[in-house]
């Protein structure tokens, strides 16, 4: 792998390091909510933490941000765990759930209300938020803001213990309806949700907010660096407020912020991922046109090639859009170099070698990576009866055309050269066989008198040939950027063709058995892996990318 960038992230931590913050000590998190599978974008934040960790030789946890149970659930923490080791990081035995800290931070709270920095208003919601004012205008305070800690300490108990309705009571920090920044006014920090949890089960019916949990969860952990996307940079005063009601000694960890990714063709929002899948657009998280790990993985993406990219693109404090061609090219660079090259026709059409004998085969010997020798070579049988791919002949070929045709000799790759003598139709005029002949002194590729061939096309024998269904997945969206119109829904952006099964293509033998995510490069088409839905004998491909990016202008 390429030597890692340096970004303005590792700038900083050099410098808290210089300044002997923190013992010298680094340690970064990556904070998923289990209520979606991981896209993407995340792969881009947990390498960055996860990279971050392995740059300064500090540590990285794995944490479940689990505040809110009515979205949350075991498969998604499942997978989440799934997809950050498939790409290659390793938490140890660092596995937290913010709602480990459920009694800390209730305990926290209890706190807060005692030092009169807290307090219980049950107000409903739309008056709270028209008190709160707007960003040029100073909010007011609530009726209850004054209410005396013990008063505020019994009713947030009784919040706690189930006495109170959905809705009625929250617990608020009292800080400041005036701040100019409204997350300063007052925040809720505690809501009545009376919701059985993924873990905790029905202990609890009062729930922390996000910023009520997030900075106290990096804080008992021991973070030093709370990395987030920019969004969260308005909510930093809030997360350092809490900060110094708990602080105990020199250690604080430190919020930083960089620009989200956002890629072109594609939704980047679990929410609408999920609305993909359960409106049936794709077939499930995983469909291979998902932006999800599990998605990209099913699609032939390799960790390394998610890596690299994630690497490529950087970090930083500017919101932009990445080219999605970038990460096609990433798993083409990586596949160039890593996948197992073979034959496979995808539209088929026959070829009878008229004087090569009926009963007589051969094996013919292929070069298996022409980037990495190490990876040897194989045998393809040869047989009077092969396929080629239609587009490869032409009847009437326009000048530039310089694959087969009538009258003209070809490279059969690693095998012969062959002359079409003849065209076979059926009565609809439709081209069913070509008849040609070929040049048993050319065996191997080239003819010993040297002449010369402008084509090479690839090409199976009918009779040992594999026959497997490939799925062309295309981009999921026709549109830059489908989420990015003002009255126009994403999916109205869906692209009809990005899903062409083609039932009815033949591989070379070798592919027979091949494995759920082994990857090939299909000469001259692209590269491909065998789908979950392979069975023995009976290989499904998706192809990943073609060999080159179709949709460059
Ligand atoms: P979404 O809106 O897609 O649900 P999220 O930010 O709500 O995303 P989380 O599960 O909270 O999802 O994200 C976990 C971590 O991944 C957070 O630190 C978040 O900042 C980061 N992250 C999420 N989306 C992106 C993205 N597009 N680019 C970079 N980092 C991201
Ligand atoms: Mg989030
Ligand atoms: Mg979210």
């Amino acid at each position: 792998e390429p030597a890692k960038k340096s970004n303005f992230i590792h700038l900083q931590i050099e410098e808290d390091l210089k300044q002997g913050k923190n013992n010298g000590r680094v340690h970064t998190r990556f904070p998923p909510e289990p209520n979606g599978y991981l896209h993407i974008g995340h792969a881009k934040s947990i390498c960055l933490n996860f990279g971050i960790a392995e740059k300064f030789g500090g540590k990285c946890n794995l944490r479940f941000d689990d505040t809110n149970p009515t979205k949350e659930e075991m498969e998604y923490v499942d997978s989440i765990k799934e997809d950050v080791r498939w790409l290659g990081f390793d938490w140890e035995d660092r596995l937290f759930f913010a709602s480990d800290y459920f009694d800390k931070l209730y305990d926290f709270a209890i706190q807060l209300v005692k030092e009169g920095k807290a307090y219980v208003d049950d107000q409903d919601a739309e008056t709270i938020s028209t008190q709160k004012g707007t960003p040029t205008r100073p909010g007011y305070e609530s009726p209850c803001r004054n209410r005396t800690p013990e008063e505020n300490l019994e009713l947030f108990k009784k919040m706690a213990a189930g006495e109170f309705d959905e809705g009625s009571h929250v617990l608020r920090a009292k800080i400041d309806m005036a701040s100019p920044n409204m997350h300063m006014r007052d925040p809720i920090i505690y809501r009545i949700m009376k919701a059985k949890h993924h873990r905790t089960g029905d202990k609890w019916c009062i729930y922390p907010m996000y910023d009520f949990a997030h900075g106290q969860s990096d804080y008992w952990e021991g973070v030093t660096h709370s990395i987030c996307t920019l969004e969260f940079e308005v909510h930093r005063p809030l997360y350092n407020w809490f900060i110094d009601q708990l602080q105990e000694s020199d250690y604080r960890p430190r919020q930083i912020e960089f620009a989200r990714l956002n890629l072109t063709y594609t939704i980047m929002s679990k929410r609408r991922l999920l609305e993909l899948v359960k409106e049936g657009h794709v077939n499930g998280w995983d469909d291979p046109r998902m932006p999800t790990i599990t998605g990209l993985r099913r699609r032939g993406y390799t960790p390394e090639s998610i890596r690299n990219f994630s690497d490529r693109i950087g970090v930083t404090k500017v919101d932009g859009m990445i080219d999605v061609s970038l990460l096609e090219y990433s798993v083409r660079e990586h596949l160039n170099k890593t996948a197992q090259r073979v034959m496979g026709v995808l539209d088929p059409l026959k070829v009878v070698i008229t004087n090569y004998p009926e009963d007589q085969e051969e094996e013919l010997e292929a070069v298996n990576n022409p980037e990495d020798e190490s990876m040897g070579t194989r045998k393809v049988p040869f047989s009077k009866e092969l396929f080629i791919e239609r587009a490869d002949f032409m009847e009437d070929p326009p000048r530039k055309f310089f694959r087969l045709a009538p009258g003209r000799e070809v490279r059969l790759r690693y095998a012969y050269f062959v002359t079409c003598n003849e065209v076979v139709k059926d009565e609809n005029g439709e081209i069913t066989e070509l008849r040609c002949t070929y040049d048993p002194a050319s065996r191997g590729g080239n003819s010993p008198d040297g002449r010369k061939v402008k084509a090479t096309l690839h090409w199976v024998s009918a009779k040992h040939a594999v026959k497997a269904e490939v799925r062309l997945y295309d981009r999921l969206f026709n549109d830059e950027d489908p989420s990015g119109h003002k009255d126009v829904d994403f999916k109205e952006f869906l692209n009809p063709e990005s899903l062409r099964i083609l039932p009815e293509c033949y591989i070379e033998p070798f592919v027979k058995d091949a494995q759920p995510l082994e990857h090939f490069q299909f000469e001259r088409v692209g590269y491909f892996n065998a789908d979950y839905d392979s069975t023995p004998g009976n290989p499904v491909f998706n192809r990943t990318v073609p060999l080159r990016d179709s949709w460059a202008k």
